[in-house]
């Protein structure tokens, strides 16, 4: 359902609330990835890595403590990274995007979920150059469930299954290739799965627009980081940008593209 059919103050109202559970989201996810990571718990209070003050809830709230306290800790002044400014508007940028094309949908929040694993996933591949199995088999779970409870199931879980084990095998073949001619590795078991999973949600023509713009947006990445073309860097994280893209964007473009060849 389009949320345009509300009342604007209704559909502001909504898309509002998108943007503040999406910037709490990744508050939550980036707080649950590095915890993951350096084997904290998750229920311990969080506290400023500088002084090591316990935070309160006014320290925490996403996107407006950071520009609030300009980014500083509230008790020693020392600079707190840009990093969780920069995931929690991201983030919530990102739930606003799917809540304003697919509305009050199963849609909508199929893909909210698969763009919040995929976001953890990235934010892995970037603090460890690794990508968890288990965001992965959730990510798959996600289309499971939500095929099931859309129409016809049978269909949609199967051609997901053909595309995504498709588009996985062609991936792995043409790696294996690249990895002879350039005698390295030149892509992480991790991204070849994350491939296939997106099979899974995405049709063969939107896959061949993700295939093409995640190149792309690796490109941009392989650049900023100044690292250069030929040395390893995570991948995921422009999947993931790949991913989102083809989500909003990808029936349009595939339309008109296919357009251009009727007379
Ligand atoms: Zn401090």
């Amino acid at each position: 359902m389009s949320l345009f059919i509300f009342s604007p103050f209704l559909t502001a109202y909504m898309l509002a609330l998108a943007f503040v559970v999406g910037a709490c989201m990744g508050s939550f996810v980036l707080c649950a990835v590095t915890r993951k990571i350096e084997r904290r718990s998750m229920f311990e209070r969080s506290c400023c890595p500088f002084c090591g003050r316990k935070l309160s809830a006014t320290d925490l709230f996403p996107i407006f403590s950071f520009l609030f306290l300009k980014g500083r800790c509230r008790y020693c002044k020392q600079k707190l990274g840009v990093k969780y400014l920069l995931v929690e508007v991201l983030f919530a940028l990102g739930y606003l995007g799917l809540f304003a094309r697919f509305g009050l949908s199963l849609d909508a929040l199929k893909f909210i979920i698969l763009f919040t694993l995929l976001a953890a996933a990235s934010l892995n591949d970037i603090i460890t150059n690794e990508i968890p199995d288990l965001l992965l088999i959730f990510s798959a779970a996600d289309f499971l469930v939500f095929s099931l409870l859309g129409a016809e199931p049978l269909k949609t879980v199967l051609s997901g299954i053909l595309c995504g084990v498709g588009f996985g095998a062609a991936i792995l073949i043409l790696v294996l290739i690249m990895d002879r001619i350039f005698k390295r590795e030149t892509m992480g078991g991790g991204d070849i799965k994350m491939f296939a999973v997106l099979g899974l949600f995405f049709g063969p023509a939107e896959m061949l627009l993700l295939i093409i713009s995640s190149c792309v947006f690796g490109l941009i990445f392989s650049f900023a980081s100044k690292k250069g073309l030929w040395k390893t860097f995570p991948f995921a994280p422009s999947l993931t940008l790949a991913a989102y893209f083809c989500a909003l964007a990808a029936k349009p473009i595939i339309s008109w593209y296919f357009g251009l060849f009727v007379l």
